[in-house]
């Protein structure tokens, strides 16, 4: 018998389970989750307040309609019909006016551009999209690429903004194939999933423990040790784990014959030592999520996805998940994201709720002067690894999935490239170890 750990119970890790345990072994292996959070889902889980039906997203969370591994993922938990998709609007806001720019027709009317700009944008966009494979683009830097191609106002007034907005100081290091990859998929629909993500991670998690699964909540893994066993037993590997739980906190060790990481390099390097973890290129940025739950709309125009190109503004995107979903599922209230990316040693990213609303209040105004008299409450969430920063021929700094240390995988959104990371590519991904795992120990 097989014993099998996965440290992390986010979408990557439960889909792992899922493929691990459809395997035709699975009375050789028993397999347990260890997640410090109540729940699972991880970066796609979410909340729900009293006399809500659905639960919300911590950030912003949508499917395009070409997220074909996802689809497979829900077909084959039998959940498939939970999916639906629907057409969104897209707006930007620059210089004080909203443009609605999300198809080939908006972006001919955007006359902030010249006409050659406009063509150049377009055509530029097109090629990318129908382009099968982008990933020859990563040796040229995006910032540099897209002005040549498609016209240095083009950039400065559609792409830097967001650039600087997503990647802060390391925009203009930012490699072309991570644009490829951002157009790629892109759908005029979005999906979701009824109930919301954390509905969905809820019914994942039963159809898991049905299967056998020990699921530990609250149960965080502090370190990894490789444990030599006597007569050619093989490895183990130790983890000891901090059960948030207990009070005070109470500290456990476990054996496993095989363990699977799906944490950033940012917090697997704080568990073990491993030489691919010293000096690693594989930097990142944090995430800080607003929620506002609103009596009115903040968006009118019906934009689902607003994104923010005036210099000045201290967030990249407005999220009106209501322009998205029905308000009904939310006991008629209006909810809305405000985004942003940045150095988790930014002194902003210690801001409380408070701060940060009050600090993105007057630029809120702008959009809707009675936002104050519409707010219900807000709620703040941090994500300390939430963007890989992709530069130069990154391809060459992608970590392997079989780590330096005997029967220690690893899975994160740092092995997905040149696609930016997301909930498709964590199941292609996840789909990917699981296979590796099955050749490696014949489950
Ligand atoms: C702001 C934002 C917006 C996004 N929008 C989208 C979107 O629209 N569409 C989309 O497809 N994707 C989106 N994503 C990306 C998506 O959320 C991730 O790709 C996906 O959730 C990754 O899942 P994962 O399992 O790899 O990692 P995670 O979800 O990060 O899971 C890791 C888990 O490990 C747990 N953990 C951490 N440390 C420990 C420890 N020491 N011991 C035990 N457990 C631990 C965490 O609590 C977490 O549950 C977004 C992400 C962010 C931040």
């Amino acid at each position: 018998m097989k014993k099998i750990a996965i440290i992390g119970g986010g979408f990557s890790a439960l889909n792992l389970a899922w493929q691990l345990l459809n395997s035709d072994a699975t009375e050789e292996l028993t397999l347990e989750i260890f997640e410090k959070d109540r729940q699972l889902g991880g970066m796609a889980g979410g909340f729900k307040e009293k006399n809500w039906d659905w639960t919300l997203e911590k950030h912003y969370h949508h499917l395009f309609a070409k997220d074909l591994a996802f689809q497979k993922f829900l077909k084959s938990l039998d959940l498939e019909n939970q999916l639906f998709y629907q057409k969104t609007l897209t707006s930007t806001r620059w210089q004080n006016k909203t443009y609605q720019l999300d198809s080939a027709w908006s972006l001919l009317n955007f006359k902030e551009l010249s006409l050659i700009d406009r063509l150049r944008t377009g055509l530029v966009l097109a090629l990318l999209k129908i382009l099968p494979n982008g990933q020859f683009l990563e040796k040229y830097h995006a910032s540099v690429f897209l002005q040549k191609t498609m016209g240095k106002k083009s950039w400065q007034i559609i792409w830097q903004p967001l650039f600087e907005a997503k990647f802060a100081d390391w925009a203009e290091e930012i490699n072309m194939a991570w644009f490829w990859a951002r157009i790629k998929p892109r759908t005029a629909k979005l999906g979701y999933v009824e109930g919301g993500f954390q509905f969905l991670a809820d019914q994942i998690e039963k159809k898991l423990i049905n299967k056998g699964v020990k699921i530990h909540f609250q149960s965080e893994v502090k370190k990894i040790q490789l444990v030599d066993r006597q007569k050619n037993k093989g490895p183990q590997l130790k983890l000891i784990i901090k059960s948030l739980k207990a009070q005070p906190a109470k500290l456990q060790e476990k054996n496993f014959d095989l363990v699977i990481n799906t944490l950033p390099s940012l917090q697997f390097a704080k568990l073990i030592d491993l030489p691919e973890l010293k000096n690693n290129p594989l930097k990142g940025l944090a995430a800080m999520t607003l929620t506002l739950r609103l009596k009115d709309k903040l968006l009118k125009d019906g934009t689902y996805w607003l994104n923010v190109n005036e210099k000045d503004w201290p967030f990249l995107a407005v999220v009106e998940h209501d322009n998205f979903l029905d308000k009904r599922f939310y006991n008629n209230e209006h909810l809305v994201y405000i985004g942003k990316y940045l150095s988790r040693k930014s002194p902003v990213y210690q801001y409380s709720a408070k701060k940060l609303w009050q600090n993105y209040l007057p630029f809120l105004r702008k959009l809707n002067p009675k936002i104050e008299k519409l707010l219900i409450d807000y709620r703040l969430n941090k994500e300390d690894f939430a963007q890989p920063l992709v530069k130069i021929q990154h391809s060459l700094n992608l970590p392997a999935m079989r780590t330096s240390c005997p029967n220690l995988y690893w899975l994160s959104m740092q092995h997905i490239y040149p696609f930016d990371r997301g909930l498709n590519q964590a199941i292609v991904a996840s789909n990917q170890l699981a296979q590796q795992i099955k050749e490696d120990w014949g489950f």
